[in-house]
């Protein structure tokens, strides 16, 4: 179990609670304590034993618009644009009662949560963002802020605890039962189980094209509570754009802190087993993810030179190429011959690619996938041409599901005829609509505060029948 100091912890379960939520990722805590601050007795049940599912394993990243942050670093950004890249990333297939939630409520709950002492540092532009949006915070010190303070008030946590079935008498959902045949009454019920990156039945059930990808988040994130709504009729969203992460070691590393490294943002080529290029390197890493997926035998490299290096940022996870170098990830050589053999790669093919690529570069060719920038449409491609050179062995991974339950602007759950389920509500990784067929960094721990406060505040209005 968790030792956090300050943690309201307990081990008995009440009989019954006014709202109950399951999972203590940030949808879970920011739901805890939204209900607690709107006065209801407020129970968390987490099903390990510790804090936190993907949301502690993450990138820590949550995309804002309009802050103080991007004031202080002189960054113009806006709802409106916030709202234009949202639905141009997502190709329209958004929800767009959803996008229109998020876009009037981040704001208010980024100062909700710095309130509670969360603090963001520099922020950085990433995949899907036409401005610089990406904030950066320590997540487990902001979910035990959220927890501390909802503890304060009166909500409790509960390790251990595997929901495993919803209780519905007929006409709402009453509680819980758990995996041990516990149960807990609750006149609310809010879902923050996360997504099933984890569960690989799940993934082959609606993304078989991930089979081959490698997989990341919290343990417990095995789909739970999207099977427990499901069975009361809940509806789906998104489930055709699951999406894999490019750039991620391409076997378990210790160092792999599953946010892998994007040196093709840098100036790096990305080649498969072939020794061939297969994409243009500048597109966004989840299409870079889908293209890696269907190379001879799944693995690729990215290939670089002491340009790209020079480049490395300690700061940025997708940029610490020299960590990486350190931690003896990189294959390494002083000519493109030698890195061709310390890779394996059929003889002359990589050499071929790389002196192909270069020409086009200087205007002696074209280039087969139309590469014109570095990353999205910004900065030009750099040759290969100064040793050393590296190559970094690349996967694709799913570290999110980005699909789910179908929800409204409450955070109820509806069903497949956009009935609400009664009593019923769903935030975070586990709610579909959002995203829609693409997906802008940020918008995975962003919308797990926004839509997490906002399931908490509604299922805390809920009539209650509880007297304490
Ligand atoms: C390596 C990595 C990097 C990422 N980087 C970013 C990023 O920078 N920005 C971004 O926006 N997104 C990122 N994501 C995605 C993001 O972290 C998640 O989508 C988000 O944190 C999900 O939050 P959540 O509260 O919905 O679920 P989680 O944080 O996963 O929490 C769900 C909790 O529910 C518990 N649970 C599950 N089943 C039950 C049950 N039956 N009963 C009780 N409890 C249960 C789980 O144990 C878990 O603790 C990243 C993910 C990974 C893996």
């Amino acid at each position: 179990m968790s030792e956090i100091p300050g943690l309201p912890v307990d081990t008995e379960l009440p009989e019954r609670v006014g709202v109950l939520v399951l999972g203590a990722g940030l949808a879970g805590c920011a739901a805890l304590l939204a209900a607690a601050e709107a006065g209801q007795y407020a129970l968390l049940l987490e099903k390990t034993d510790e804090i936190g599912g993907s949301t502690v394993k993450s990138a820590g990243l949550s995309a804002f618009a309009g802050t103080d942050e991007q004031a202080e670093q002189g960054i113009a950004d806006s709802v409106e644009l916030l709202r234009k890249d949202l639905l141009e990333v997502g190709k329209e297939r958004n929800d767009p009662a959803l996008v229109e939630l998020y876009c009037a409520h981040q704001l208010e709950t980024y100062r909700w949560l710095k309130a509670h002492g969360v603090v963001y540092g520099e922020i950085h532009a990433a995949s899907g963002q036409s401005a610089p949006r990406s904030h950066p915070t320590d997540t487990t010190r902001m979910l035990v802020q959220l927890l501390r303070a909802a503890g304060e008030l009166g909500a409790r946590i509960v390790f251990d605890a595997p929901a495993e079935r919803l209780l519905h008498d007929g006409a709402r959902v009453t509680g819980v039962r758990l995996a041990d045949g516990r149960e807990v009454l609750a006149d609310a019920v809010v879902l923050g189980t996360g997504g099933f990156s984890m569960n690989p039945d799940l993934l082959a059930t609606f993304a078989p094209q991930m089979a081959h990808a490698l997989r990341q988040g919290g343990t417990g994130n095995q789909g739970d509570g999207l099977k427990m709504a499901m069975a009361l009729g809940a509806g789906l969203r998104d489930t055709p754009y699951i999406k894999g992460t490019y750039g991620h070691f391409h076997t378990e590393h210790p160092d792999e802190d599953g946010t892998g490294i994007l040196a093709v943002y840098k100036g790096a080529i990305a080649v498969n087993r072939e020794g061939r290029r297969f994409v243009d390197e500048s597109r966004n890493y989840k299409e870079i993810g889908d293209a890696a997926l269907v190379q001879p035998g799944v693995t690729t490299w990215q290939v670089f030179d002491a340009r790209t290096m020079a480049l490395s940022n300690d700061e940025v996870p997708i940029y610490e190429f020299a960590g990486r170098e350190r931690a003896g990830m990189l294959l390494k050589a002083d000519t493109i011959a030698g890195l061709e053999a310390a890779i394996g790669l059929p003889e002359g093919s990589l050499q071929e690619t790389v002196a192909e690529y270069n020409a086009a570069l200087a205007g002696g060719g074209d280039d087969p996938h139309g590469r014109a920038h570095l990353s999205g449409g910004v900065g030009r491609p750099t040759p290969i041409d100064q040793g050393p050179f590296y190559a970094h062995p690349s996967g694709t991974v799913v570290l999110a599901t980005y699909c789910g339950l179908t929800v409204d602007t409450r955070m109820r759950v509806l069903d497949w005829w956009g009935e609400p389920i009664e009593r019923l509500y769903a935030a975070g990784e586990i709610t579909g609509g959002f995203h829609g067929a693409g997906y802008m960094t940020g918008t995975s721990i962003g919308k797990s505060g926004v839509f997490g406060r906002i399931a908490g505040i509604h299922a805390a209005a809920e009539e209650s029948d509880l007297e304490w």
